[in-house]
């Protein structure tokens, strides 16, 4: 019989009563998933910062491709690690100019990571924000304007 593995926070060391047997490594996700100390709070934002931007990406490669630019797999990169430094602080916002299209990555006063981006042609100009208010969704306001 294997030794019980119980989830331990790896901040502040709280021990949970495991549900069913786990691995090291899901008794690591599951403890850091349950308390309630401060260390653990922050990296439960972190991470559904990060799950945040990896959608925000995927829908803004979506947009991209839906005006027919491309968005090269160097550019993501780009976005996902300076949008890592953000969520750690490291940066406070980056702007990337991948012409018609300006990208900004920035934490908004909740601590929330914001995607943003600006269409800019000779006839129209949109202004999309990618930003959740419910986790795990991704909301778009599009502006567009005529002239
Ligand atoms: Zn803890």
């Amino acid at each position: 019989m294997s030794e019980k593995i119980y989830p331990i926070c790896k901040f502040c060391g709280a021990t949970f009563i495991p549900l069913k047997d786990m691995t090291a490594e899901e008794a690591e996700t599951y403890a850091l998933g349950q308390c309630d100390c401060e260390d653990a709070k922050e990296y439960r934002k972190k991470e559904n910062n990060i799950r945040k931007l990896k959608l925000y990406i995927d829908d803004f490669e979506n947009y991209c491709t839906s005006r027919d630019s491309k968005l090269t797999e160097e550019i993501k990169t780009i976005m996902l690690n300076s949008g890592r430094m953000i969520i750690n602080n490291e940066i406070e916002a980056v702007n990337i100019k991948v012409s018609p299209i300006n990208i900004k990555i920035s934490m908004n006063s909740n601590g929330n990571i914001v995607l943003n981006f600006t269409y800019k042609d000779s006839k129209k100009t949109e202004v999309v924000w990618c930003l959740s208010l419910l986790l795990m969704k991704i909301k778009i306001r599009t502006y567009s304007h005529y002239w």
